[in-house]
């Protein structure tokens, strides 16, 4: 039987040689992970990003590119400058001012992705070698020959079947008895154009590869040995998580929680694939792994918060005894490609979160649903999420969570359509307050 494992190692285990180096002993100590997944080197992204704007001022973009050119250059000065990978990252540099001056007379979204995408083919490109450097051999691949995916540039959707059909034909085989290593993030449409699958996307990458593998666990590296209780950055007793159920962790994710892509638990869930979350940097810590169920089912497992919340009210005096009007109105946010997050319904009303910021909701779609209701748009709100189990069958859960809570504010609820979560909005502002003291009260250490 296949022991294949899958490592995806983000921006920050693959920052610099140094970190680079730390992924390498990962990867030698472990024979059995045959494919690496890699993010581009920290920071790399928000440059090429900003190379893609279509900024204006040559100055501006040639500092941009020194930046770039810096990091890169860092790894190969610890490499002693190999010749042809010198070059080659040379190259690829020339072809990022290249296409960063197009991009300035005309930006467009495909110009977008190409740029981008040349982070982690530098990544790579360089973390190969250096592994050449330290006398273990790999085998540098374009994931886009597997990666395929729709044309939606920047959120590209991967195509399940032609991603597994091709990687048993290129990659499967390549696998078998050698490490390879590729990207994370980038694929390209049916016409060969370079897509990439949102900022992140790395993670879902991993997960996804290791699905079309049938490998039997995926390794995400980052830089914490694991999921937390809460945001270590707001909770010092806040404590990384041994073992969490698919159902919790996806939740974490999808609620705000920074470690996990929130899709990249979709290919680990359809295959039953367990997912490890450890440190680069001290993976003798141990990490979270992420199974479809777990020993202990604690009724309280995590907190997420989410800043930057929109919440929707739609009003319709007439949607007394009427039908049809949720659909109305869920027709309007599906055609727009407008996802929903929580949503709770009155008589005449009902309040719904959007996964994505108020931008997505532009005037013409205000307009249509204004043609149905009445509408009311609210900011600077936070969605706190408090993750575990069983929780919509313990007498009593209510209650504890709400005592928590006595002199806060909850704009809306949402508790009982998933035994793993009970989530509300707070005023931004008091969010922070909220998730201390929650922490305190329901995961005290
Ligand atoms: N490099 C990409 C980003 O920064 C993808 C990733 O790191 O997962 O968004
Ligand atoms: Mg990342």
């Amino acid at each position: 039987m296949s022991q294949l494992t899958v490592a995806k190692f983000g921006g920050t285990s693959v920052a610099d040689a140094e970190a680079m180096s730390r992924c390498a002993a990962i990867l030698e100590q472990n024979p059995d992970t045959r494919l690496a997944v890699l993010s581009a080197s920290s920071g790399v992204t928000n440059l090429l990003v900003a190379l893609a704007s279509g900024e204006q001022q040559p100055e501006v973009r040639a500092t941009l590119l020194q930046q770039l050119t810096d990091i890169q250059q860092g790894i190969l000065d610890s490499l002693d400058k190999p010749d042809m990978l010198t070059r080659h990252i040379e190259d690829i540099l020339v072809h990022i001012k290249e296409l960063a001056d197009s991009a300035a007379i005309s930006p467009t979204k495909a110009l977008h992705d190409e740029i981008v995408a040349q982070g982690e083919l530098m990544s790579t490109k360089l973390f190969v070698e250096l592994l050449r450097h330290r006398g273990t051999p790999a085998v540098w691949f374009d994931v886009r020959k597997v990666m395929r995916t729709d044309d939606r540039f920047s959120r590209a959707a991967p195509d399940l079947a032609t991603l597994r059909a091709e990687v048993e034909k290129e990659l499967t085989p390549l696998c078998d008895n050698q490490l390879v290593v590729t990207q994370g993030f980038i694929g390209a449409a049916q016409d060969g154009r370079t897509t990439t699958l949102g900022r992140g996307g790395s993670d879902f990458s991993a997960a996804l590869l290791a699905e079309a593998l049938d490998a039997i666990a995926v390794q995400i590296w980052t830089d914490v040995p694991g999921i937390y209780t809460t945001d270590p950055r707001l909770v010092s007793d806040a404590r990384a998580i041994p073992e969490i159920s698919f159902s919790e962790a996806s939740e974490m994710a999808t609620f705000g929680a920074k470690v996990l892509h929130p899709a990249t638990l979709q290919p680990a869930v359809r295959k039953q694939i367990p997912v490890f979350v450890g440190s680069s940097k001290a993976p003798e810590a141990g990490g979270t792994w992420i199974r479809n169920s777990t020993p202990s089912q604690p009724l309280f497992r995590a907190l997420a918060l989410r800043r930057n919340q929109v919440l929707l009210t739609l009003t319709n005096q007439s949607m007394f005894q009427v039908h049809g009007f949720l659909a109305e109105v869920f027709g309007i946010l599906a055609k727009h490609k407008i996802s929903v997050d929580l949503i709770t319904t009155s008589e005449i009303s009902v309040s719904l979160t959007l996964d994505a910021g108020a931008e997505l909701l532009t005037e013409e779609v205000q307009a249509e649903l204004g043609k149905h209701c009445h509408l009311k748009v609210e900011q600077g709100l936070a969605l706190v999420a408090l993750i575990g189990n069983r929780m919509s069958e313990v007498n009593g859960t209510g209650t504890r969570v709400f005592q928590a809570l006595e002199n806060v504010n909850i704009r809306m609820i949402c508790y009982g359509a998933s035994p793993h979560n009970l989530c509300f909005l707070v005023q931004e502002d008091s969010a922070d307050q909220v998730i201390i003291d929650l922490h305190r009260e329901l995961l005290p250490a």
